[in-house]
């Protein structure tokens, strides 16, 4: 048989999906021998099957009429009793908590037969009136759907007539009057009566309660959470308790630390002569729950200690609504408190220092998006300020700068030493070094997956994309924004990417305390000594390994700082842009084989230096370094404008005319699927031996400098084992070569990227030419799912997250079940293959927190991200281990 009430004491805190979060605690309290005011809960089985069918399961009724006489008994009073009637609240409460989401009905019970009974209990009309009033205002909203507004409009006109300001200054004969009007005002909208049996009253409120379910602002809320839509609420049916009967009255809400930062000591506020809700509304000013020592201090201390009960029985921080009821104490919930970044890992490791929970438990309870928010910058004040624009918060962090509207003015004013913002509409690869240059980028198109957004958030580069309300001209070098505002090139702008707006101005900046305790290891505060216990016990307890994705000795330098075990990727794209594009020019037109040969070995010296200076920042770790990936046009200028050049000169430069053609002769239709990667190395003669005697004479070097060099030689875009078995001996024959030729025996290790579908499920035979498998789970994301990221997140995917095909974007977070599926396989068959091949990831999804438990699982031996990202990965990665060791 279907048990669908229980009553407080046959409940417990681990029954939450049966009886909510609230219900569940409400019985573990009352267990605790807390005082709670008698109930019981109606089960969320109760309310799934209310919402599959529209009707209560036949059993309730009953069910309910049985815990209501116990209730009964416990409270002694009796529901619609004229003399000294019961009030019950009927109130929500889900598995998950959703504050104010959903429906809670206070003081059924009351109707005109109990009203007076009520008054002369407690010895006040006033309350007594008020009571059923507040009733009449709630049932007549949530359970028969009159608009709420047409209550407040009639209090108004009723205060207004009497010239008083504040719903305390009615009387009780104010209340009565007020009162017949809102029963009159409930029939006018409804053509019915309010319903005098209290027993009628109760049960139409726990329908309401179900019903609230489906409401609009909790499917809202279920939606931007990830709760999903089929659990329902259980409804937990309570004696009232009144916080409303005069000055030893009140109530509060209270925390047993403080929920912002974490500090230790109860913080909260209370409200006197007050009912529950008017403490969140905002009727009148609570205050710190401090001052409740001086107004009730036997109640302060009897709180505290029950405070401190909770604290050591949830082993957390707890949160806690209180009431007063004629300076007798009620406790009327609890639940594990959310908090901040910033709190979660001072309490903690507060928490494991007084022993309440160990420090496996201490690193379960913080997370790698909690460290990221802690490490990025911010700014003091953004919400004071009225923003000159919003858009997308792309990638967090806080950043002031002059605003540039190209990549090279990026660059040279950056250069200069002046912080500056890339205003772009869009942003393409050509952009890369402005983004790199630039504080933050701001673009007026594109979403949270545009070309800005992820390369910003991979830099740790603050960035506000789709900001639409703002036009570029970049003819005048200014935007102007719907509100008339103009700013022009050099002038300065405040980019709130946590946010997603831009303010005029430099709004103070506040900077990371933890990252700068984490970059220069010195001892600082309370939150960076949690932070650092944190990630050494992820340290310890860890498989995973975490390198950096960087591609300047600088970036490689700092995420050696942050605890980078080496550089997962090293993209070589950037030596061939700025004024090395030229040089890249000369291959591509070069007409004859002399000519190629002369262009690419201007190519060498500058990419040996960059190799060099990265393999000393990183000097004894691994650098994975991937040669050329784009096709070579994107080094081209835009065939468009190009072509416009050439039509509208009067005598087109013959070095135009030159490069259109080329540009022309090497257009695609798709350049994703197009010549890159290792389709490029085979048709470019000379290419990858440029590359790889650039690495190969840069190990040398740092070899005779005393150094300790560890590069890796990553082939791009492999689909079949014949592509890399070509390209990897051309890799020998060149390294073999730098060894003769120095005398220094260079070694690198050759490996392949795993982006293609193809090489995941070859990963057998493609393992027998590699000495790795990095997984570039972008790529493979795009190509597993047949999309082009940009244009997929512009147009269709977000319909397909309203309409529930997509939970979130595949390439924030790994699609387990279909690239997951891949990289299982290219593991597995990779390792039968080839023991010890080294696997690794490097997409973007190696720095999310919620993959890198998925890489665990599947036996990856590192992830890599962006420098800004190793320490949360670090972190997770630690969690991931202390996950798989629980039973
Ligand atoms: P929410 O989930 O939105 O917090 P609650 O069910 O907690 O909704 O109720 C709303 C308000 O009513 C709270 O302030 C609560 O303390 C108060 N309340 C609920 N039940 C009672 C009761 N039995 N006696 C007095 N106040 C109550
Ligand atoms: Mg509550
Ligand atoms: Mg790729």
């Amino acid at each position: 048989m279907n048990h669908y009430v229980y009553e407080f004491s046959e409940g417990s805190r681990d029954m939450a999906d049966l009886l909510g979060g609230k219900g569940a605690n409400l019985a573990e309290m009352t267990r605790l021998g807390l005082p709670v005011p008698p109930g019981f809960t109606v089960t969320t089985t109760a309310c799934r099957a209310f919402l599959a069918t529209g009707v209560e399961p036949p059993e309730l009724a009953g069910e309910v009429a049985h815990a209501l006489a116990a209730l009964e008994r416990a409270a002694g009073r009796g529901l619609g009793r004229a003399g000294d009637p019961l009030l019950l609240s009927v109130r929500s409460g889900g598995r998950y908590s959703m504050p104010g989401m959903m429906e809670t009905i206070l003081d059924i019970g009351l109707c005109d037969a109990t009203v007076a009974g009520l008054a002369k209990a407690s010895g006040q009309k006033r309350f007594a009136w008020d009571s059923y009033r507040r009733l009449l205002q709630m049932f007549g909203h949530t359970v028969m759907g009159v608009d709420g507004e047409l209550f407040e409009r009639t209090l108004a006109a009723l205060k207004a007539g009497r010239g008083v300001a504040g719903d305390h200054e009615l009387d009780a004969a104010d209340l009565i009057l007020l009162t017949e009007q809102f029963k009159a005002l409930i029939h006018r909208e409804t053509g019915e009566r309010f319903p005098q049996d209290p027993v009628e009253q109760l049960h139409r409120a726990i329908r309401a309660v179900f019903a609230s379910w489906n409401g609009e602002r909790a499917r809202v809320y279920r939606r931007r959470d990830h709760i999903p839509d089929d659990l329902g609420t259980a409804v937990t049916v309570q004696a009232m308790v009144f916080g409303n009967l005069g000055e030893d009255s009140g109530t509060g809400v209270a925390f047993t630390r403080d929920p912002a930062t974490g500090e230790r000591g109860v913080y909260g506020d209370y409200l006197s002569d007050a009912q529950g809700e008017d403490v969140v509304s905002g009727v009148r000013d609570a205050v710190p729950l401090a001052r409740l020592k001086q107004l009730a201090p036997r109640a302060y201390v009897e709180l505290s200690d029950h405070l401190r009960t909770l604290e050591r029985h949830y082993q957390d921080l707890c949160d806690v609504e209180f009431t007063l009821e004629r300076g007798k104490l009620w406790i009327l919930q609890t639940r594990v408190g959310k908090r901040t970044a910033e709190a979660a890992f001072r309490i903690a490791y507060d928490l494991l220092d007084e022993r309440l929970i160990d420090r496996h438990e201490a690193l379960s309870r913080v997370s790698g998006a909690q460290l990221t928010r802690l490490l990025f910058p911010c700014f003091a004040t953004s919400n004071d300020v009225a923003p000159l624009a919003t858009g997308i918060a792309a990638s967090p962090g806080a950043a002031v700068g002059a605003v540039v509207f190209d990549s090279a003015t990026a660059v040279r004013r950056a250069a200069a030493g002046e912080p500056v913002v890339l205003v772009r509409t869009e942003t393409t690869p050509d952009d890369l070094p402005g983004m790199i240059a630039a504080r933050a980028v701001l673009t007026t198109r594109g979403g949270k997956t545009s070309h800005a957004a992820v390369v910003a958030r991979g830099m740790g580069r603050v960035c506000v994309c789709g900001a639409e309300s703002v036009v570029v001209d970049l003819e005048r070098r200014s935007l102007t924004t719907r509100s008339g505002v103009t700013v022009r090139e050099g002038d300065t702008v405040s980019v709130d990417g946590t946010a997603g707006t831009v303010h005029l101005g430099a709004l103070p900046l506040t900077a990371s305390d933890v990252g700068r305790a984490l970059e220069s290891g010195e001892r600082t505060g309370p939150l960076s000594q949690a932070v650092r216990r944190a990630l050494s016990h992820a340290d310890r307890v860890r498989r995973l390994e975490v390198r950096a994705n960087a591609d300047t000795p600088e970036d490689a330098a700092r995420a050696r700082r942050f605890g980078a075990q080496g550089i997962g990727l090293c993209r070589t794209e950037h030596m061939f842009l700025g004024e090395r594009k030229a040089l890249v020019e000369a291959v591509i037109l070069a007409d004859d084989e002399a000519a190629r040969e002369q262009a690419l070995a201007a190519l060498l010296p500058p990419q040996r230096s960059d190799f060099t200076a990265i393999l000393a920042a990183m000097d004894g770790l691994p650098v994975t370094i991937r040669l050329l990936d784009p096709p070579l046009h994107e080094f081209l200028p835009d065939r468009t404008e190009l072509a416009v050049r050439v039509a509208t000169a009067a005598s087109p430069d013959p070095h135009d005319v030159q490069l259109l053609a080329a540009v022309e002769r090497m257009h695609e239709r798709n350049p994703m699927l197009g010549l890159r990667g290792v389709r490029l190395a085979l048709a470019v003669p000379g290419l990858v031996a440029v590359q790889v005697r650039a690495i190969a004479e840069a190990v040398a070097q740092r070899m005779r400098d005393g150094g300790h060099p560890r590069a890796e030689i990553m082939i791009p875009l492999v689909g079949a084992v014949e592509e890399l078995r070509l390209v990897r001996a051309e890799v020998e024959r060149v390294l073999a070569e730098v060894s003769g030729e120095t005398g220094q025996s260079v070694r690198c290790p050759v490996g392949t990227m795993i982006e293609l579908p193809r090489a995941a499920l070859t990963a057998g035979r493609i393992a027998q030419a590699a000495d790795f498998f990095s997984f570039g789970t972008n790529d493979l994301t795009q190509t597993t799912w047949g999309l082009s990221r940009d244009d997929a997140e512009a147009s269709f995917f977000p319909g397909y997250l309203d309409k529930g095909i997509l939970s979130g974007s595949p390439f924030e977070t790994l699609d387990e079940e279909g690239v997951g599926r891949l990289i299982t396989i290219a593991v597995r068959e990779g390792r039968a293959a080839h023991p010890r091949l080294t696997t690794g990831v490097c997409g973007e999804h190696g720095g999310d927190p919620a993959s890198i438990d998925f890489f665990h699982r599947a036996g990856i031996d590192y992830v890599s991200c962006s420098p800004f990202r190793v320490p949360s990965a670090r972190l997770e990665a630690g969690r991931a281990a202390l996950v798989a060791k629980l039973p």
